[in-house]
């Protein structure tokens, strides 16, 4: 049944035809793709969400400095500091989308979701719609489930990796696996989660992958915290059924098209962009001196 994830459109008309919510044809795809039993799924998303869990907390508790000096501890900052421009919530879900991310540009544990580079969007946004709206966590899983679904449509059809497809294929894939599960998670039909979508990559699309240095520091650890705010904003807008008018298929294939055309130098090269900064350089050359440092002096060597 791997056909159902070629299209959202697919997907639609298969649900539809087999009396099936998104979630429950993802299991279905998990159990005969993978020969999963449905206990070892939700056993799988609990540890996932676990995990998604103890990074955000990890992040916001611990020390958080990267060997570069990039990352020190801005989630925490974020989260204690006494303005909150919007609301306590939206600062919240910034802080903790940050604080996961974090945790993985300090070599910490997270779930990729769906890729490391962007482990703290689905973290962030999951954990604050839940705090929000009281979610058990079941709810949560099966919105874990949509977000998968969506995943698999844009790894067939465009791409996930920044390798390949720039950093919308990353942050922007995760911030539409996102807008995907709040909408689920908050009753949206099929149409707003896929219109959900649509509109999360109509705003995502085009984000170059330009990691200052070579590493997923800067300006990853942003974008996750401006994707979640985007996966949010788009959310938003399909419940309210006004359309992203750009059908989400179709959306996909813009960002295949759009990451086939990117040159290479904004695809995780680290030669375009940021990256190429004056002063992505100058943190370049000193990430390379601190390397060249630490390497074992021949003449000490036994
Ligand atoms: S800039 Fe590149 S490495 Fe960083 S999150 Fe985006 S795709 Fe990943």
């Amino acid at each position: 049944m791997s056909f159902l994830f070629e299209s959202f459109e697919a997907w639609k008309v298969y649900c539809a035809e087999h009396n099936l919510k998104l979630f429950e044809s993802v299991l279905e795809y998990e159990r005969e793709q993978k020969g999963h039993t449905d206990k070892q799924i939700w056993e799988g998303l609990e540890r996932a969400y676990t995990v998604m869990k103890g990074a955000v907390e990890t992040g916001l508790s611990e020390e958080m400095s990267s060997r570069s000096g990039m990352i020190n501890n801005g989630a925490k900052k974020v989260f204690n500091h006494p303005v909150s421009i919007l609301s306590r919530d939206f600062q919240n879900l910034i802080a903790r989308a940050l604080a996961a991310k974090e945790v993985n540009s300090c070599m910490g544990r997270v779930v990729a979701a769906p890729t490391a580079g962007a482990s703290g969007i689905l973290p962030g946004t999951l954990y604050t719609l839940q705090e929000i709206h009281q979610l058990d966590d079941r709810k949560v899983f099966e919105g874990l489930l949509v977000g998968a679904g969506i995943a698999l449509i844009i790894e067939q059809r465009a791409s996930l990796a920044g390798a390949v497809g720039g950093c919308q294929a990353e942050t922007g894939s995760a911030a539409a696996m996102a807008s995907g599960a709040i909408v689920y998670c908050l009753g949206g039909t099929t149409d707003q989660i896929f219109n959900a979508v649509a509109i999360t990559i109509q705003c995502m699309l085009g984000l170059v992958c330009d990691p200052v240095a070579g590493l997923v520091e800067v300006p990853c650890v942003v974008r996750n915290a401006s994707a979640a705010a985007i996966s949010y904003s788009s959310a938003q807008i399909a419940l309210a059924n006004v359309s992203g008018i750009i059908p989400v298929d179709e959306c996909v294939e813009a960002m295949g098209e759009v990451g086939q055309s990117m040159e290479d130098r904004y695809k995780e090269t680290a030669l375009g962009g940021l990256a190429a900064t004056k002063t992505g350089q100058e943190i370049s050359k000193k990430i390379l001196i601190q390397d060249i440092e630490i390497l074992p002096d021949e003449e000490t060597k036994e």
